[in-house]
């Protein structure tokens, strides 16, 4: 039962600051029985889609990114933080509550029309997941879905990411 994985997710109130509550997956994860819990039901939610390529955002986003292109049979493309890819990248800033990040590509992860699911560990604002879609545009691909373990529904991230393709949440808060 999804819902029952919800017990393995740790609560920590204000970290990294004051007013946050950091949903920590590593509860979860170490976990043998729910890591593969969730990558399972990860893999029923979209193992009838028509999906080539598995863009994970960095970090947490890898932790299943991975796991999930293995065993769906497609290939695993890094979206990173800036200045960790190696070769010619694109690149997309996004607003942080104080500042900007920018996240990247290789501009050869993806070719043109490919189908991509985007994944992270969570949805709070959409920010970062919404950078990742317009990263997977700029490469002309296709955002088939975005994927989460946790979606934070008060801050409605959901909105900003339903442009770019169906939203897919295990978990919600
Ligand atoms: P956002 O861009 O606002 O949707 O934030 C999503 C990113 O920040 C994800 O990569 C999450 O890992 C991280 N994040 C945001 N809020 C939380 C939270 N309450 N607990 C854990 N991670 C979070």
């Amino acid at each position: 039962m999804i819902e029952n994985i919800k017990k393995y997710i740790r609560n920590v109130p204000d970290f990294p600051k004051a007013g946050i509550n950091f949903k920590d997956i590593t509860t979860a994860l170490k976990d043998k029985n729910v890591f593969r819990e969730i990558i399972d039901d990860m893999y029923e939610k979209i193992k009838n889609r028509n999906i080539d390529k598995i863009a994970a955002i960095e970090s947490r986003g890898f932790l299943f990114g991975a796991p999930l292109a293995y065993k769906l049979g497609c290939g695993l493309v890094l979206i990173r933080k800036q200045g960790k890819l190696p070769t010619k990248t694109f690149s997309q800033s996004y607003d942080l509550e104080y500042g900007s990040a920018t996240i990247e590509i290789h501009q050869d992860a993806i070719r043109e029309n490919e189908n991509v699911l985007v994944i992270d560990d969570l949805l709070a604002t959409g920010g970062t997941a919404e950078a990742a879609c317009k990263l997977v545009k700029k490469i002309n691909a296709n955002v088939d879905s975005i994927m989460f373990l946790i979606e934070l529904d008060e801050l409605q991230g959901k909105k900003r990411l339903e442009n770019f393709g169906e939203v897919i949440s295990l978990i919600h808060y």
